[in-house]
């Protein structure tokens, strides 16, 4: 299996309700024990991630449908390999992240305006 260095986060900011991509580098951030991904619009924290052992995190994500904190837990490995992994709210069932790699995420499109209504 084809092993990659980077992983993409899609978001739907919910400070300022725009869509973005960061692309995370395995070399900065996997060795770190927690980290913030931020809205590239706003500034505004999107996800903070917290490594719980050295093989899972701790992903809290700010929800830009109800206001408050999902947590999700990943394995280190589900972070940085996945091709596309979907964390939802529970309560919208509403995508909040999309973490995956480039080819399986394109800018913007995994979201729809109808995530934008309830
Ligand atoms: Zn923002
Ligand atoms: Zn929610």
């Amino acid at each position: 299996m084809k092993v990659r260095n980077y992983t993409s986060v899609c978001y739907l900011c919910p400070h300022c309700l725009e869509i973005g991509k960061n692309r995370l580098s395995v070399f900065e951030y996997s060795g770190k024990k927690s980290f913030v991904i931020r809205c590239e619009s706003c500034g505004g924290t999107i996800a903070r991630i917290d490594k719980n052992s050295t093989a899972s995190y701790d992903v809290s994500v700010v929800c830009p449908f109800c206001k408050d904190r999902h947590n999700y837990d990943l394995t280190v490995h589900e972070f940085w390999q996945s091709n596309f992994l979907e964390l939802a709210c529970p309560d919208f069932e509403n995508k909040l992240l999309i973490i995956g790699s480039d080819e399986f995420l394109s800018d913007g499109d995994p979201y729809d305006e109808s995530d934008f209504s309830d």
